[in-house]
């Protein structure tokens, strides 16, 4: 029987498993969290032992590899990791096909999520969909006629970094106004945690409100004529105290599934942000799909309804597509590097 040993190196977390080809269970399992200010050696180290303990007494023939960061997926280097130190040019499939004696395929996580949803999730029987993630960052992978497409510098599908508003708030980029910017969960807690500072800072002085003051912090939409009255952030108060730097996007979805106004519309901002990036591209490349995974897409209805909504209306209403929840959840990287492993098998 055929085993396939598939790698997760995400920003937080390794983990590693083993299938039979053509199977959807794992025969063996093993995830790690990553340290806090963890480096790429200690990383691979974690790894190494993770794939020792599960290898005892099988030999897999292949191994796929889903890795956190821009990846030269032709020659299986590593170009760098936004969230762990020393992996820079690191040439991943060089080192673990020394190492174990097995051919290995390396992509980032978002290309492997989409070949995951691909063939084993939200994507099955659909030739040309595009798969986003939507948590810490914002990303994303394209299948078009039932295989991966990477661009030329393997750089494609990168939506988070699309501008939607060019007078929004500078994302870490250093463009304005992209849909990371205004969609992934840090940049969502951040811009609640600026308005209710400044409404903080406004009350101590008792100064009449300046609404511009807010309005510098997300402008440019709609929703911000509701946020210069600065309604709500009552419940994510109650969530955190006085200590703002708790919030997280997960706490501003929950606030907003409570009714509270000011964290309904950021989460509606997040999805204004990207129903247009997902309209525009409906309208550049019409695939028939739009998978969407990661934490910020379990914020609930406000969300999805929101993105639903303004995604229709950014395409042309010739222009036919489906956004659906992504099918795998949190495995859909380690699934998919099973399926990135497989293509190398049906290479052979
Ligand atoms: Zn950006």
């Amino acid at each position: 029987m055929t085993l396939i040993l598939a790698l997760d190196f995400g920003g937080t977390k390794l983990a590693a498993g083993i299938a039979h080809l053509g199977s959807r269970e794992w025969l063996r399992y093993e995830r790690r969290l990553s340290p806090a200010n963890v480096d790429a050696k200690t990383d691979l180290e974690i790894m190494r032992s993770l794939i020792y303990s599960l290898l005892q007494g099988i030999t897999p023939s292949v191994i796929g590899v889903s890795f956190g960061g821009p990846v030269d997926a032709t020659t299986g280097t590593v170009r760098l990791s936004h969230h762990v130190a020393g992996w820079e040019n690191i040439p991943l499939k060089e080192l673990l096909e020394a190492e174990f004696g097995i051919p290995a395929s390396v992509d980032n996580d978002a290309n492997v999520a989409a070949l995951g949803e691909y063939r084993f999730g939200a994507g099955q029987g659909c030739h040309s969909l595009f798969y986003i993630t939507v948590s810490t960052g914002v990303g994303g992978g394209w299948i078009l006629n039932g295989k991966p497409w990477r661009g030329t510098s393997g750089m494609a599908g990168e939506i988070g970094h699309m501008v939607v508003d060019p007078n929004g708030p500078v994302c870490l980029c250093g463009k304005r106004g992209c849909v990371e910017r205004l969609a992934s969960g840090p940049y969502m807690a951040q811009n609640v945690r600026e308005i209710l500072e400044n409404v903080d800072v406004q009350a101590a002085s008792r100064r009449v409100p300046q609404r511009h003051r807010q309005a510098s912090v997300l402008r440019g939409f709609p929703p911000l004529k509701q946020l210069a009255r600065h309604r709500g952030g009552e419940v994510l108060r109650g969530l955190v105290g006085d200590n703002l730097q708790l919030l997280t996007g997960q706490l501003v979805s929950q606030a907003a599934a409570d009714g509270d106004d000011l964290a309904k519309e950021v989460l509606y901002q997040a999805a204004w942000a990207l129903g247009v990036g997902i309209g525009n591209v409906a309208n550049l490349m019409n695939p028939q799909r739009f998978i969407l995974g990661g934490g910020v897409t379990k914020a609930g209805e406000i969300f999805w309804q929101g993105l639903r909504k303004v995604a229709r209306e950014t395409a042309l209403p010739e222009v036919t597509f489906e956004i659906v929840p992504a099918a795998l959840g949190d495995e859909a990287p380690l699934w998919g590097a099973v399926a990135l492993a497989e293509s190398l098998l049906t290479m052979k």
